[in-house]
């Protein structure tokens, strides 16, 4: 085999002897082999840990109605699709999906794309041109930033939810600009929520176009889990809703909710959608069952609520800093990442799955424990992590 180049060998070494680093003091928490299903408990190396680290908020990974369509379609269809979705992976399976999608967030039409990743990095290099400038918020996820990189377009970053900076973006630049806003509306490491009634009235006044990634939020707000736009009075009103499939839906796949020509134009122009393999039939169908979980069994969002505000109110009494939390991501801002390590090595000793969260993901001096919430977990599991949460940071002086 070739040497690789000095700099990719450097790049290589620096990085391994930092994982080799954290292993040996106990900060690695990476890979974590799950041996269970992820429940309110999951089985790590034969140990039984609460879960508080996962994005399947409603527990639909494995709701029994989920489970079940999925094990139908891999016996009427198989497991893979065998092609991609313009020659000869679609299925009828795929467009139920996205009817049901576009019905679920009150759009004219939906398209699916096999990961919430692509989807980002599909869509957003097809709906701008030469002339467009992207205005993101500095905290929007990866596969935004990488689909900005592979426009034509400027790309200009605002200060968090400042919508002051945001106007002053607007503002420079003249009309004849194509201007398209592009935030998460629920934030991926801080659990907040986009000023999505500003953003709408400025794009109006600006004549922006708004793009929002519902990644956290589908599932997850709104009275009836529709999102952002059922939180803020918007549905239907936003212009390209993007969103996962993979978390509160259980599943995996990404989606564009937009009008129906966006969509068409998308599923012929994004490289993501043509040139990649569709979602395997059990996927989509688990996905279509979850969907019509959420809207038959509300109780679940309401679950999600009630164990939301349990633990919000659990950790913010006890005097931990946990920012803006508005959402089922609740941050643990430590600041200090050694800290943070030591922190998720005394919970993950004492049974608590969380993922610490440090730079590159966040800023260097914002590291944090994530904590996540799901439906399924009682107050009881609720309480249980309080009490640890409580003991451990006292040990360690975070609180
Ligand atoms: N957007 C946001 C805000 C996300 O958090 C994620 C997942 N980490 C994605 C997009 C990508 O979605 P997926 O995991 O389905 O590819």
């Amino acid at each position: 085999m070739r040497e690789f180049s000095a700099n990719i060998k450097e790049e290589m070494r620096y990085l391994i002897e930092k994982i080799k680093w954290g292993e040996k003091q106990g900060y690695y928490f990476y890979l974590r082999n799950l041996e269970s299903y992820c429940g309110r408990y999951v089985k790590v190396r034969g140990r039984k840990m609460l879960m508080l680290g996962s994005n399947n908020y409603l527990g639909l990974t494995f709701h029994p109605k989920v489970k079940e369509a999925a094990i139908k379609a891999i016996k009427k269809y198989g497991v893979g699709s065998g092609g991609v979705r313009l020659l000869s992976g679609t299925y009828k399976l795929h467009e139920e999906l996205e009817e049901e999608l576009a019905k679920f967030k009150g759009t004219e039409a939906a398209g699916v794309f096999s990961t919430g990743f692509m989807t980002n990095a599909g869509a957003i290099p097809s709906l701008v041109g030469d002339n467009s400038i992207i205005i993101n918020d500095e905290k929007n996820h990866a596969s935004i930033v990488d689909g900005c990189k592979a426009s034509r377009a400027q790309i200009r970053v605002f200060v968090h939810n400042n919508m002051r900076k945001l106007e002053e973006i607007l503002q420079y630049y003249p009309q004849s600009y194509d201007k398209l806003i592009v935030v998460d509306s629920v934030y991926s490491m801080d659990g907040d929520i986009a000023n999505l009634t500003e953003i709408y009235r400025l794009a109006n006044k600006y004549r922006a176009r708004i793009m929002i990634d519902e990644a956290h939020s589908t599932g997850v707000l709104g009275r009836t889990g529709r999102g952002a736009p059922e939180h803020f009075n918007l549905l239907g009103k936003i212009d390209i809703v993007m969103g996962t499939l993979s978390k509160a839906l259980g599943g995996l796949g990404g989606f564009i909710a937009s009008k129906k020509e966006v969509v068409t134009y998308l599923k012929h122009a994004a490289r993501e959608f043509i040139f990649s393999t569709s979602l395997p039939p059990p996927v989509v169908a688990g996905v279509i069952a979850a969907i019509r979980v959420i809207k038959s069994e509300p109780y679940l969002l309401g679950r999600l609520w009630r164990n939301i505000k349990y633990m919000k109110e659990g950790l913010k009494s006890m005097g931990y800093d946990i920012g803006n939390s508005q959402s089922a991501i609740i941050p643990i801002i430590i600041r200090d990442e050694i800290n943070t390590f030591k922190m998720a090595k005394e919970l993950h000793k004492k049974g608590i799955f969380v993922n610490p969260v440090v730079f590159p993901a966040v800023k260097k001096n914002e590291s944090r424990i994530r904590v996540q919430l799901m439906a399924p977990h009682t107050i009881a599991d609720l309480q249980k992590a309080l009490d640890i949460f409580k003991k451990s940071g006292k040990k360690l002086g975070i609180i």
